[in-house]
């Protein structure tokens, strides 16, 4: 075998070695797979656009009902809200495809580890979760960290804040599209956390589950957002939430 053929052998063998690499399947919630690389993020605050829907200003939950129907009960003081184990809540009005801004905070003495280390998280349509946690020096899964598309996407990088410190999301979202009762398109998602871009487009593999991946079920065009209250001892706070509702694309 003469050398230049050798060599195109020998580089079909690594690219195919790094294609199978590249590809490889997590279990879900794998503990085996690799944790995104640290970030330092810069400072950064939004104040609502002209045309925002504003759905939190710091003053009431007027905006959100409990998701089990009735008023919202989570704490409001100082310019925030806060969990108080009175249940997840919604928005009283539906969303479909939108560019969402909220701030988070986890309070500054951590208590707690992997998940149950103030646990929240973000529904898009009440189904598509941008998980909400402590993860600043504090491990879990991969696919179940802070900003991650939960059980699904870890975020490209580890962009947390410390505890005590507020952090921004702003999340850009389109909603699946159904044919009848099938899927036309996922949903799909760019996730900014304080500053950093942590997923870009990344699609929806089906609604947000725990240890088990969810098909897509036929649903509305427009569903209200949810916000999750299992923080336990670690009361998170929400502050600054305001959504654009985005036109078709193109
Ligand atoms: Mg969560």
């Amino acid at each position: 075998m003469n050398r230049t053929i050798t060599l195109l052998l020998v580089c079909g063998l690594l690219t195919l070695s790094a294609m199978a690499r590249s590809s490889k399947k997590w279990e879900m919630h794998d503990p085996n797979r690799p944790l995104p690389s640290v970030v330092v993020p810069g400072d950064d605050y939004a104040k609502p656009p002209s045309d925002a829907v504003v759905l939190f200003d710091g003053k009431d939950l007027s905006h959100f009902e409990r998701e089990e129907g009735g008023p919202a009960e989570w704490k409001v003081e100082n310019g925030y809200m806060e969990l108080n184990r009175t249940g997840h809540i919604r928005t009283k009005k539906e969303f479909g495809d939108i560019q969402l801004h909220l701030e988070w905070m986890m309070p500054d003495s951590p208590k707690g580890e992997g998940q149950n280390r103030g646990n929240s998280g973000i529904l898009l349509m009440g189904l598509y979760e941008v998980q909400v946690l402590d993860s600043y020096q504090s491990k879990t899964y991969a696919d179940g960290q802070a900003a991650a598309i939960y059980g699904q996407h870890p975020p490209m990088v580890n962009a947390c804040r410390p505890p005590g410190k507020w952090q921004t999301y702003d999340i850009f979202f389109r909603a699946p599209r159904f044919n009848g009762l099938q899927l036309a398109t996922p949903a799909r998602v760019t996730v900014v956390h304080n500053g950093v871009v942590v997923h870009e487009a990344v699609e929806f593999t089906g609604p947000t589950g725990h240890m088990q991946r969810q098909p897509y079920v036929p649903h509305p065009m427009k569903l209200p957002i949810s916000i999750q209250d299992y923080s336990g001892d670690q009361p998170v706070r929400y502050r600054n939430i305001w959504v654009r509702p985005l036109g078709e694309p193109g």
